[in-house]
């Protein structure tokens, strides 16, 4: 009998499948109910030779050396970097909003005053969310995030989550920044690409394993009985509420639909992706041939509409964020774990969240690389001390100099404290990494920001309404 089930043959089930055979030396069996492997990355090539992203355009990008040099296993990359575009009054400016955009869009002695603004209040090359924009107390800068805040976001946003963006899950937005910057790029990652023969055959070459059986066209409801009660360990990347038939309600998802049309013309827009924040009803149209700069004399594009999902007449594509939806989203987890037993949920669906890891990474590994000291901020409880241990130690084994701080329980009581911060950062810190507390430290985190401290924060507490505004979050309870 096959050791594991998995659920969703998409880019984590394959992963997870190729993981478990090379690593583990297990078998699984991977089914997927539709009638393609790939998932949501699923690519074929139509009958112009143009590589067409069947669920919307999917570029991939990461700054970890070490996901990136795996998938580089299964596929060669075309050195593909994304670039977008907003229809913006009737003008095509490069979305994320960046320096660029600014001369485009204003009179040139409004534009140079803004970004000069800009320049000195964050420093050329950062990036910020709007809502930090929108904060400025500076006449021209809140002019500014007026504009970009109404323009690029405020139409979009509803098009795309049926709300206005203050009622988003911050973490949404905060994907797509301004730029005190001239690079048009929409992501910085060190690395980007598309799969050179596109991501159905990276996913197929993953799946050429002995170990791994692959079953399209086959969905959980069509072979759970065989499993049910086995020591079978399943793994599901699909959605949690559709695995116990809904029986708690419906967890919210956004949908998109996109209506493909092919034009007897060689380009129909000046970049791969063309946002609509304030025209027509879909919010973007992509171009597939710039993905893999495939030479075709037609051209095919699609045009993206989202719409809120329904069971039964659309697809889910999109968690929605807040805190009714991941107590319900819990609730499903804890009740398919008891039904199934060892049953773990994959992939932004089954996980039902965006995550953060890689940004904490990321920024981990840039202090370690350039020598910077690092503070672990951690608790006075067994968790507490026994995670600011283990960081520790593994912190110093990749020669990272290091410091700690652990309250005390009566004199300073839980959580964290701008003394200790400021104590952390006259002892030379550039990044602290909290363990076990900072989840509701909204307030010690900007005060960490302000004195050129960078925080990540690791918690395993609930939330508060927003998150700190932290490089980044890890925490299983965030939206
Ligand atoms: N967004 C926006 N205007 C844009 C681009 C993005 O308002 O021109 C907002 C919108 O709410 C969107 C979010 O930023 O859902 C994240 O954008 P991203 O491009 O990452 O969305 P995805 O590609 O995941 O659909």
């Amino acid at each position: 009998m096959v050791r594991n089930v998995i659920v969703g043959c998409g880019i984590s089930g394959a992963v997870t499948a190729r993981i478990l055979a090379e690593q583990f030396g297990e078998s699984s069996l991977l089914i997927d109910a539709r009638p393609h492997i790939g998932g949501n990355c699923y690519d074929f090539y139509d009958h112009n030779h143009i590589c067409i992203h069947k669920y919307g355009a999917h570029i991939f990008h990461t700054d970890l050396r070490r996901v990136w040099e795996y998938l580089s296993r299964f596929t060669q990359w075309y050195p593909y970097m994304h670039k977008v575009l907003g229809f913006i009054d009737g003008q095509f400016v490069p979305i994320p909003f960046n320096l660029n955009s600014i001369r485009m869009t204003f009179p040139e002695f409004l534009a140079r005053r803004l970004e000069e603004k800009l320049v000195i209040r964050f420093g050329f090359g950062s990036r910020i969310s709007i809502q930090e924009l929108r904060k400025s107390e500076e006449k021209d800068l809140v002019f500014l995030a007026n504009h970009i805040y109404t323009k690029v976001f405020l139409g979009y946003t509803q098009k795309q989550w049926g709300v206005t963006p203050d009622k988003l899950d911050p973490a949404v937005l905060e994907r797509v920044p301004v730029y005190v910057s001239r690079d048009d790029r929409y992501f910085r990652n060190r690395w980007q690409g598309i799969p050179r023969h596109g991501y159905t055959a990276m996913i197929a070459s993953m799946l050429e394993h002995p170990r791994i059986t692959v079953k399209t066209d086959t969905s959980w409801n069509d072979v759970k009985e065989e499993f049910r009660g086995s020591d079978v360990r399943i793994f599901y990347t699909g959605p949690v509420d559709e695995l116990l038939d809904w029986r708690f309600g419906e967890l919210p998802y956004r949908s998109v639909r996109q209506d493909f049309h092919e034009f007897d013309r060689e380009f129909f827009q000046p970049a791969a992706v063309v946002n609509y924040p304030e025209n027509h009803d879909f919010t973007r149209i992509s171009e597939y041939k710039y993905f893999l700069a495939d030479q075709a004399s037609r051209t095919v594009v699609s045009f993206e509409y989202p719409s809120a999902w329904k069971r039964g007449e659309n697809e889910p594509a999109y968690p929605v964020a807040g805190e009714d939806s991941h107590r319900l989203h819990r609730q499903y987890v804890e009740a398919a774990r008891e039904e199934y037993g060892h049953i773990h949920f994959l992939g932004r669906l089954g996980d039902y969240r965006y995550y953060d890891m890689d940004k904490a990474v990321a920024r981990i590994q840039k202090a370690i690389g350039d020598g910077e000291t690092i503070a672990v901020f951690g608790d006075y409880d067994v968790d507490g001390i026994t995670s600011t241990v283990l960081l520790m130690d593994y912190l110093k084994s990749c020669g990272a100099k290091c410091l700690r701080y652990i309250p005390r329980r009566i004199e300073d009581g839980y959580g964290l404290s701008k003394p200790a911060i400021q104590s952390l950062r006259d002892q030379g810190a550039t990044l602290m990494i909290t363990v076990d507390c900072g989840i509701t430290g909204n307030e010690e985190v900007d005060f960490a920001g302000s004195l050129g401290l960078d925080v990540v924060v690791t918690d395993h507490h609930e939330c508060k309404e927003s998150l700190p505004n932290a490089v980044a979050v890890v925490d299983p309870h965030r939206p």
